[in-house]
């Protein structure tokens, strides 16, 4: 833990909804966080960031259905600063842009306790950005207000001047304004702007689920309810609308709003999660794999004596899974890389011998075939015979590497050191959106996905007919194939980055 204050509330803006968009200073606040009170529009991916044991509080602000009130939040944010804690209050966009963050503050400036805010992307700019829509753009629009649609406009005590703010700037944002359009649009052309002004609503903005209804201040209604518009969105009146045909197509992602199945482990999931959220894919995280580690105390131990004692020419690393857990195991004996001194290491691919250089070591031998026959290839144009080799690995996993290496010769000790299953309870959300077919795209990356994910959905593998298929190399390609999937998309090289490329330029070729 660094040295932040004990006793202390960050007010931290969270952004518009992209977790990518949150501030340095906002992502440190939470990493020290004893405890967090987020709001409905910050995006749930950011509490990730918090120390795992720190404690989560959902404060609702749901419209029409607050889980605690403005004044039970404000206590409690008293009460757990006087505590000792680290208080992170995470509030969607910029804390005081109607984020009664100004509110909190004063009550901890009352109660006598230290805060800082922590200022964020607020959606009423950064969220029409996303749309290509600039809310001010020379010799288009050289003044904004933001404005709050909550209150009824045609109340008498209102306090947004509708009539005087109608034609006061050259860009108007209206936000909370899904519910009172109506009003709204007659306010604001009773106050004096034209009804042919263009007007959109930019829905559930800097998140996959982006969405645009173009009209003008006059059709705006309309257009929302025929397009089924709910909130979160932002209502932006002005000639800056008309300034996004000519931007947005800079914008433009061929993935943008795919739904894409992620099918390797949770562990393992983030890189690919990662390089299809910044294609404006929403990842959905069906791990269809579990590795359970599990490994005979006794092979282990005989394993680590012979390195030890140099009796392996060769160690062949199958799986980054693979590394990790014999590493794991090497350092729970007492032992470290020096273990590996005298012994010839070889990684399957790239992926493993970057977990490999994780641990510190680095791999003699990456085959430019990845498969376990490849590796094999590559041992046997070394010479094996005669030679001892380690191979530490997953149970069941494919005999051919072993074989072949022992056709050659070689006296290989397989040591198992986990299972990897089909999880026993999958995430129900993204089964429910599988069995809609509301899946886009589903990634493969190993024969183990395949085999796991068919185990796991069974019968519901048919709900996932429709989708593009991508998988990370052919041995891939070819279980998918046998599962009922063959594949659209096959990545050219085995790489993350690949596949999602390889994904990418089939929905391009496809638009
Ligand atoms: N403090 C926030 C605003 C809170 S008021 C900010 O600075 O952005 C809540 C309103 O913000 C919503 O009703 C909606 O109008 C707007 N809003 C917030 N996030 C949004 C998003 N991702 N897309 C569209 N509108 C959003």
């Amino acid at each position: 833990m660094s040295g932040t204050t004990p006793g202390h509330v960050w007010l931290v803006g969270a952004g518009p909804g992209d977790p990518g968009l949150v501030t340095q200073a906002g992502l440190r606040a939470l990493r020290d966080a004893d405890m967090v009170l987020y709001d409905r529009l910050a995006p749930p991916e950011l509490l990730d960031a918090c120390p795992e044991d720190a404690e989560r509080i959902d404060v609702g602000k749901a419209p029409g259905g607050a889980v605690m009130t403005q004044e039970q939040i404000n206590a409690a944010l008293v009460e757990h600063a006087r505590a000792g804690k680290r208080v992170v209050r995470l509030k969607g966009g910029d804390p005081f842009v109607f984020g009664r963050g100004g509110e909190e503050l004063e009550a901890l400036a009352e109660a006598g306790i230290e805060a800082t805010v922590v200022p964020g992307v607020t959606s009423a700019i950064g969220g029409l950005a996303a749309a290509g829509i600039p809310v001010t753009h020379r010799g288009v629009a050289a003044s904004f207000a933001v404005v709050t649609g909550h209150e009824d406009p045609t109340k008498p005590a209102a306090q947004v001047r509708w009539a005087e703010l109608a034609t006061a700037t050259d860009t108007l944002v209206v936000l909370m304004a899904v519910g009172r359009l109506d009003g709204i649009a007659r306010a604001l052309i009773d106050g004096g702007r034209d009804p042919a002004t263009p007007a959109a609503l930019v829905v559930d903005a800097t998140t996959p689920r982006q969405r645009v209804v173009e009209s003008t201040l006059g059709g705006i209604s309309e257009a929302a309810r025929e397009a089924g518009v709910e909130p979160p969105a932002l209502l932006v009146v002005g000639e800056v609308v008309a300034v996004r045909e000519r931007v947005e197509p800079a914008l433009r992602r061929p993935l943008a709003g795919w739904r894409v199945l992620v099918t390797r482990t949770r562990r393992q999931a983030s890189t690919l999660a990662e390089a299809l959220t910044a294609e404006g894919a929403e990842p959905l995280l069906l791990p269809a794999i579990e590795v359970a580690r599990r490994a005979d105390p006794d092979a282990v131990r005989a394993a680590i004596d012979a390195l030890s004692a140099r009796e392996y020419a060769w160690v062949a690393f199958t799986s980054p899974n693979a590394v990790d857990a014999w590493l794991d195991l090497v350092r729970a004996a007492g032992q470290d890389a020096r273990l590996f001194a005298g012994t010839g290491i070889a990684a399957v691919g790239a992926a493993t011998a970057r977990a490999l250089e994780a641990r510190g070591l680095s791999a003699d031998l990456v085959p430019s075939r990845g498969s376990g026959e490849g590796v094999a290839d590559a041992l046997l144009e070394r010479g094996v015979d005669g030679a001892r080799v380690l191979v530490p690995r997953a149970e069941r996993a494919d005999p051919a590497l072993i074989d072949r290496l022992r056709g050659a010769g070689a006296k290989v000790d397989e040591v198992t050191l986990y299972l990897a299953a089909p999880p026993a309870a999958p995430p129900p959300d993204v089964l429910a959106a599988v069995r809609a077919g509301e899946i886009d795209a589903v990634t493969f990356t190993s024969r183990s996905t395949v085999r796991n994910l068919a185990t796991l959905l069974d019968a519901d593998l048919d709900s996932l007919r429709g989708a593009v298929v991508a998988c990370i190399g052919p041995q891939t390609a070819e279980a998918a194939t046998e599962a009922g999937l063959p594949p659209h998309v096959v990545a050219e090289e085995p790489s993350v980055d690949a596949l999602v490329a390889a994904l990418r330029r089939y929905a391009a070729e496809g638009a």
